[in-house]
């Protein structure tokens, strides 16, 4: 895709285990322009990585000079917003991403977790405007999540808040690629919408196919998963008290097929669920430009003088 640049652009890059994805992105959000490549998952070297990136970077800037770049990492980054700290399908860690990569391109870089990135991007261009206490849940490979309360981005004393898809919901349970058993995200994802389908169908977007269609099995699996979403999704209203929560991920194109199995569910298993406001659940604006409209957004905030938080 390619739209005529006016105004002032930033760029968005989604650093994920397969690919990556880079946007430019204006002011409003919009996306005037992508790349996709093989991000090389985590037998690449990270010379090999930032070389992709900076690839990634050439492509969707010809012509043009951003005013800064905004990273969107699968992994944990670290409170100050300097390094990944470890990101279990990439080659980075503990490796000082931002200022290495600043200093490589000769412009502002902002690094963030990416599904804070798309907590971000609903924030500032999407179903979270004006919103001040929100949680979103991204159901994809697993589960990401991003925290919003009294309208601030909630990182956490070491950079890690949000990682919903690793609490414990079930003691002992499925074992998970984390090491722990029972995370949350081993019952409500794209994988395990794959385990609920019995391995007869293979991908969600062909389970979401055949639930339209009517197929018994593919409509149980994707309840199967909404169940277990509203349960996880319980526990963190008892918690934090949000008025929204917002789900995205490749997982909530199946619409009220999984959120209103999830909604029953929410309201079964909250706490005083009679007596308070039972926040919505809705789908997330920005599907797969989450990433990079979010990491754009916290781009252009640091270089216009407005510190991300
Ligand atoms: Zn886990």
């Amino acid at each position: 895709m390619s739209e005529p640049v006016d105004g002032p652009v930033w760029v968005g890059i989604d650093v994920g285990g397969t690919k990556v994805l880079a946007g430019l992105v204006d002011a409003t959000g919009r996306v005037l322009r992508t790349a996709r490549l093989e991000s090389g998952g985590p037998r690449a070297t990270e010379a090999a990585l930032e070389q992709t990136l900076t690839d990634a970077l050439d492509l969707v800037c010809e012509g043009v000079t951003p005013h800064g770049v905004g990273l969107a990492a699968a992994g944990l980054v670290d409170g100050a917003g300097e390094r990944v700290a470890f990101a279990p399908h990439l080659p980075w860690r503990d490796a000082d991403v931002r200022a290495r990569l600043s200093s490589r391109w000769g412009l502002p870089v902002a690094l963030e977790n990416d599904a804070t990135c798309a907590l971000w991007a609903e924030v500032e261009h999407g179903v979270l405007a004006g919103v001040s206490d929100a949680v979103l849940v991204t159901l994809g490979t697993g589960i990401g999540g991003g925290l919003l309360i009294g309208g601030r981005v909630v990182r956490g004393a070491g950079g890690m808040a949000g990682e919903f898809g690793h609490m414990q919901l079930v003691p002992d349970g499925r074992p998970c690629p984390c090491g722990l058993s029972g995370c949350w995200e081993r019952y409500a994802s794209g994988t395990a919408l794959e385990v609920a389908a019995e391995g007869r169908l293979a991908t969600g977007p062909a389970i979401t196919a055949a639930a339209r269609a009517g197929d018994e099995l593919a409509v149980a699996a994707l309840a199967d998963v909404g169940r277990w979403l509203g349960v996880g999704v319980a526990n963190l209203v008892s918690a934090l008290d949000p008025a929204v929560v917002v789900v995205g991920g490749g997982v909530s194109s199946a619409g009220d097929l999984v959120l209103a199995p999830a909604a029953a569910a929410l309201r079964t298993h909250l706490l005083a669920a009679r007596h308070r406001r039972v926040p919505d659940l809705v789908v997330a604006h920005h599907a797969e430009h989450a990433g990079v409209v979010g990491a754009a957004a916290l781009a252009r905030r640091l270089t216009q003088g407005s510190p991300a938080g």
